[in-house]
């Protein structure tokens, strides 16, 4: 690091929104309090790539998948007692061949869970023998290409789904292994739209009303699919490790029952994504990869002696946790707008290149999210602002609340962090906006990882506008 360059947090720009740990690690300001990523002025990027842009940190990102893949190797390590651990990233968080490749160099494997996902990941090069497939209505061509590839696991979601596995898979003469998806009644996740596993929602059998044993016994029963593991996922955005151990303890004792009924314990177990990030300074301190390997490795070595069954080999499925934090969104700042408050307050509305298309976290979940001036320093004073996007919808809402430079000006850059997870995913065309490029930052070069959409790519779809010249 150049001397005369500061980590954020640090007195250069003690900006409201700058806590280090929401951004990528390696994040600074230069000496003229211009914000850095990846070695890179966002300024100089904004100005050679455009906006708005999410700017991934690969340095970044390759940390955080050692961190998991080696928190999951070092806890479940055979050296130890243990049967082994991994970690699968789960691509619907980001799925591109960079990010697939950079995960999986590390020693992470990948959880697809769409036809898309799945081909990314075989794409990219993901070893097939550490994929997995998951869904609530797996489509027949998905089925097929998780069994043509000979991936690692299909996760199955319900009783249906057994039949149609057992076909396919004797249609090519082959074996299948397969996971099981329950449901333990565990209600966790930042939001209930990414709770998962309490028993009033799609995914998963339960093992609380004989759904899941029903569905034990369709796979003992069929000629082709092999029981590989047990596995649940009870949320996104979860904080502490309670949950997960909570969850851990249910499994682990279905499996328990799988034993007494079948006399065979279940080789691997599966817990699941979901470890939260912080989105600004209204979020606690994550909790580490390696405090929840822990938490997981004393609950199934405990759970374990008192049942006294092989240890199991344990896998997780962080996808949020892993990009996340990783990545941030550049918007440059257009029209500014002073709103009166009752009382006598003022609101100034801060409207950037983006918005709800970009980042839809927002408004579908009510998500906190937060940004920072990015092109310069400015050590105030403050203005009471709301960060708003170009959408027709009032709801279109970036930053809800966010104290900014009081001379905020059009052009002015905004970065908001920990946009690496369901933005770029989620990303949508609404009001025929182009869908942002990721911007893959490494030792100050950037390279698209996935190019920005243009206008050609969206007319092309419609036949009756594909190939005309633009206006
Ligand atoms: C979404 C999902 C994950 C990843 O969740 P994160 O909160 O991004 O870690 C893992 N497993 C399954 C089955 C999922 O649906």
């Amino acid at each position: 690091m150049d001397p005369s360059e500061a980590p954020l947090g640090s007195l250069v720009c003690p900006e409201p929104g700058e806590r280090p740990d929401l951004w990528p690690t390696a994040a600074r300001r230069d000496r003229d309090g211009a914000l850095m990523i990846g070695g890179a002025r966002l300024g100089d990027l904004q100005r050679g790539f455009g906006s708005p842009s999410y700017i991934l940190d690969r340095a970044d990102l390759r940390g955080r998948a050692r961190v998991w893949a080696s928190a999951m190797a070092e806890e479940f390590w055979e050296g130890y007692g243990m049967a082994g651990g991994r970690a699968y990233y789960a691509a619907k968080a980001l799925a591109c061949a960079d990010v697939v490749r950079v995960v999986t160099a590390e020693g992470m494997g990948v959880d697809a869970a769409s036809l898309g996902e799945l081909t990314i990941a075989l794409c990219a090069g993901a070893d097939p023998a550490l994929v997995g497939l998951h869904g609530n209505n797996k489509l027949d061509g998905e089925i097929d290409l998780a069994i043509a590839a000979g991936i690692a696991r299909v996760v199955v979601d319900s009783l249906p789904e057994v039949a149609r596995l057992e076909a396919a898979a004797a249609r090519r003469g082959v074996g299948v292994p397969v996971m099981v998806r329950l449901k333990t009644g565990i209600h966790a996740g930042g939001n209930e739209y990414i709770a998962t596993s309490h028993e009033d929602q799609k995914f998963g059998v339960s093992v609380n009303d004989g759904g899941a044993m029903e569905v034990v016994r369709a796979i003992a029963a069929s000629g082709h699919l092999r029981l590989v593991g047990l596995h649940n996922h009870i949320g996104s955005q979860i904080e502490g490790v309670g949950a997960f151990v909570a969850a851990a303890r249910i499994v682990l004792d279905f499996r328990g029952r799988i034993a007494r009924e079948h006399g065979i314990w279940v080789p691997e177990v599966d817990l699941g994504g979901g470890l939260g990030i912080a989105y600004s300074g209204a979020d606690p301190v994550p909790t580490s990869p390696a405090t929840l390997a822990r938490a997981l490795a004393e609950v199934v070595r405990e759970r374990c002696v008192e049942q006294g069954s092989p240890i199991p080999r344990v896998s997780v499925e962080p996808g949020r946790s892993v990009i996340g934090p990783a990545c941030v969104t550049v918007y440059e700042v257009g029209t500014l707008k002073d709103v009166s408050l009752e009382g006598g307050a003022v609101r100034r509305y801060v409207s950037v290149d983006g918005g709800m298309s970009d980042n839809i976290r927002p408004a579908l979940y009510g998500a906190v999210c937060t940004a920072t001036l990015a092109n310069r320093a400015s050590a105030g004073p403050w203005a009471r602002c709301r960060v708003v996007g170009r959408h027709c919808e009032s709801g279109d809402i970036v930053v809800r609340d966010v104290d900014l430079p009081a001379d905020l000006r059009p052009g002015d850059l905004l970065a908001v962090p920990a946009t690496g997870a369901y933005g770029w995913s989620m990303a949508s065309n609404y009001n025929y906006l182009t869908k942002p490029g990721v911007l893959a930052v490494e030792d100050g070069a950037a390279r698209w990882a996935v190019r920005p959409q243009t206008l050609e790519d969206l007319m092309d779809l419609d036949p009756g506008l594909a190939g005309r010249p633009l206006p």
